[in-house]
């Protein structure tokens, strides 16, 4: 009945599903985004607190099974379900996420969000839990890596609940934990490409730079050495570490794409 290609991974505890609706704080006036809606277990809770729901689902099967669901009930006029891919559906305004994310998607997935020209306020989402580690891990920790250094600039990242497999049917073969994200506002004020370009998981020794000319070498030496950054490794730096990199970058004329 489920297709597992489409992580269908059905959340069966009514506790922990409304516990991650709760966690969302809606407000009565809020519009949610829910990703991939399935049968609709969050998603009759949410429309028991929001002003509406907008639903991204791809399974015409899931979707009309939904419809269904709500159909006849006072909530069914809250509700809009748009069919078709998540990656590929032109967003509308949302104040507030909720996803029990296909999996295969969750990179993608929180870029697009972070990407919206007027990103929500909360997004609760649930991951495997090892992605989910990875959003949260902190300089120096083991699965500090590219992800944690490039959401974390824009967002603040926080841990919700673990949630074991044997919540869902079928159960999957990783266990999840819901993450909250808070896009920041203002953004902070650099150019997103730039910053994933320049964004590197490799050591910043400039040893393997052989496709730079000797002057943008000796430049790039230079502000490594005028940052005192060039003994340290990617994987122990933060935000700020990262942004007084790039700023030094820029005052030699340096930019990346
Ligand atoms: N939200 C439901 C729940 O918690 O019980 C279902 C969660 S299930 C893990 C993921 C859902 O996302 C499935 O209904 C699947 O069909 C849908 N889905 C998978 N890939 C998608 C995509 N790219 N865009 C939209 N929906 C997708």
């Amino acid at each position: 009945k489920f297709n597992t290609n489409l992580g269908q991974h059905i959340l069966k505890n009514p506790l922990v599903a409304q516990g991650i609706v709760d966690k969302a704080n809606i407000k009565p006036s809020d519009i949610v985004l829910e990703v991939g809606p399935g049968t609709g277990n969050l998603t009759v809770r949410i429309l028991e607190q929001a002003r509406k729901v907008v639903a991204v689902e791809m399974d015409p099967r899931m979707a009309a099974e939904l419809t269904k669901r709500v159909h006849g009930t006072p909530q069914q006029k809250k509700l809009e379900i748009l069919l078709g891919d998540f990656m590929k559906t032109e967003l509308p305004y949302f104040d507030v996420c909720i996803s029990n994310t296909p999996y295969q998607i969750s990179s993608p997935l929180v870029f697009k969000l972070l990407n919206q020209p007027r990103p929500p306020r909360v997004s609760i989402l649930m991951f495997q839990r090892e992605f989910a580690l990875r959003l949260l891990a902190r300089p120096g920790d083991s699965l500090y890596c590219r992800l944690s250094a490039n959401v974390q600039m824009w967002a603040n990242v926080t841990h919700i609940m673990k949630v074991g497999k044997n919540n869902f049917r079928p159960p999957p073969q990783v266990e999840s934990s819901v993450v909250r994200i808070e896009i920041k506002q203002p953004r902070p004020n650099i150019d997103f490409n730039e910053w994933d370009a320049a964004d590197n998981d490799e050591s910043m020794s400039v040893d393997n730079s052989s496709q730079y000319t000797e002057i943008v070498k000796s430049k790039i030496e230079q502000v490594l050495t005028q940052t005192e950054f060039s003994d340290k490794r990617a994987s122990k730096l933060d935000q700020t570490d990262f942004l007084k990199l790039l700023y030094a970058f820029h005052q030699v004329g340096i930019h990346f794409a």
